[in-house]
């Protein structure tokens, strides 16, 4: 006797899943059975990656491994418990205090990831009283944030302080009731970098106008870290702003090769978080090894600037060379290079015809991108030597002429 069949009440996930498949939007994962690097060995090829975060090659870095596992044999694998109860470790308290001094801030809270740290900071410190003030194209993480607050928000026109300024100027002179009452507090939240179009947020221009009307600015530095600014302190050191800046949030998950999210700012925002903000309270802390190893990446960073040298290096070597090729690169200002291509179609295909030809460089598609704005997003970092590039360029040219993407 078989099991009796019922209709599956999930049924309708298949009829979605065909739905993306039609429209050229469903995306498989990519497996990787090597370490990550500028080499790759995905789904049993080996390419030349475009496509990690991974900016300064510090995921597997020596001295990365080695912190890893010290302290793993002397703290073990995991940490127990959230930091609130009875899972916070020295080594937590010391990265802490080491990404205070880097960031030149008070204090330092990390989360279990930079995304749970936008979901964490937004709503603890704002609610019915405050307003919040957004880039069109912010992260998910601080839209989600953002939907877990009670606070109203608005919405400016991507990186326009002129936008800014009148979406502001609107909302403050409507208040709180309709009839001009204050807010608490007015929140600017934006990406120090926008992770789908390479660009960097006009914060100087973003600080001035917060300024004029009293309100904090909270900067996203997922990928300014370790990319921009001295050392690799992000946005707010790459335009000088310190000091300027109530609210800067990293990640520790990108260039700093391992896995985290930090909030930088006052000591009572952290002391507030600790007591609030519920991924810290309801959710276990980082392993020993999360930690140690991020620690050695704050002071690799400082000790060894020719890393983020080369970073750079590579960017302008790798844009100039697409854009003469005659690819549509955008916007772009940092190591975040799109390939716009147009449609998912064409750019579904032509990511796997790369990939057919030894270069891994993702898709990215709707609705992470507009439909029209479909795009093989590329990342170069410091672990790439010339020659892996100069293939990976070879191979774009040859897919785009192929495709007839570029034509000459
Ligand atoms: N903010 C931005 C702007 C990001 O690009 C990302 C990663 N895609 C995150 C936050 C999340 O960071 P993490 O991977 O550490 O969760």
């Amino acid at each position: 006797m078989g099991i009796p069949s019922r209709p599956d009440p999930l049924a309708f996930l298949g009829d979605e899943l065909g739905a993306l498949r039609e429209r050229h939007l469903y995306r498989p994962l990519r497996v990787m059975s090597s370490a990550q690097g500028p080499i790759v060995s995905l789904d049993g090829r080996q390419v030349i990656s475009l496509s990690s975060n991974d900016y300064l090659g510090l995921t597997h870095h020596p001295r990365m491994k080695r912190a890893a596992i010290e302290a793993v044999e002397r703290f073990g694998a995991g940490s127990g418990a959230v930091r609130t109860i009875a899972g916070t470790m020295t080594l937590h308290e010391e990265l802490e205090a080491e990404l205070a001094r880097f960031k030149h801030t008070r204090a330092v809270l990390t989360f279990q990831s930079g995304f749970t740290a936008n979901t964490g900071v937004i709503p603890t410190i704002t609610g019915e009283t405050d307003l919040i003030v957004s880039d069109e194209l912010n992260h998910a993480s601080i839209i989600d944030g953002m939907r877990l607050s009670k606070a109203p928000r608005v919405v400016y026109k991507h990186a326009d302080p002129a936008s800014l300024r009148e979406v502001l100027a609107e909302a403050v002179r409507r208040g709180r009731d309709g009839q001009g009452e204050p807010y608490r507090l007015i929140l600017i939240a934006t990406d120090g970098v926008f992770s789908m179009d390479g660009d960097i947020a006009p914060l100087p221009a973003i600080v001035e106008v917060a300024e004029e009307y009293g309100a904090a600015v909270f900067v996203d530095d997922a990928h300014a870290s370790g990319v921009l600014g001295k050392d690799g302190r992000g946005s707010v050191s790459h335009f000088g702003l310190e000091g300027r800046v109530a609210i800067q949030v990293g990640t520790l998950s990108k260039a700093v090769g391992v896995l985290g999210g930090y909030v930088a700012g006052s000591q009572s925002l952290r002391d507030i978080l600790i007591q609030r903000a519920r991924p810290f309270l309801f959710s276990t802390s980082h392993p020993p090894a999360v930690a140690a190893a991020c620690l050695e990446a704050i002071r690799i960073m400082q000790e060894e600037p020719e890393l983020i040298e080369r970073l750079w290096a590579n960017t302008r070597r790798f844009k100039a060379e697409l854009s003469r090729l005659g690819f549509d690169t955008g916007r772009s200002e940092t190591p975040i290079t799109p390939v716009i291509l147009g449609d998912s179609e064409t750019t579904i295909r032509f990511s796997n015809r790369l990939f057919e030809e030894g270069v891994f460089g993702t898709s990215v598609v709707f609705p992470t991108v507009a439909l029209d704005r479909a795009r093989i997003r590329t990342i170069v970092t410091a672990a790439h030597t010339d020659e892996m590039l100069d293939q990976a360029l070879a191979a774009f040219d040859r897919v785009g002429h192929e495709l007839g993407v570029i034509r000459g």
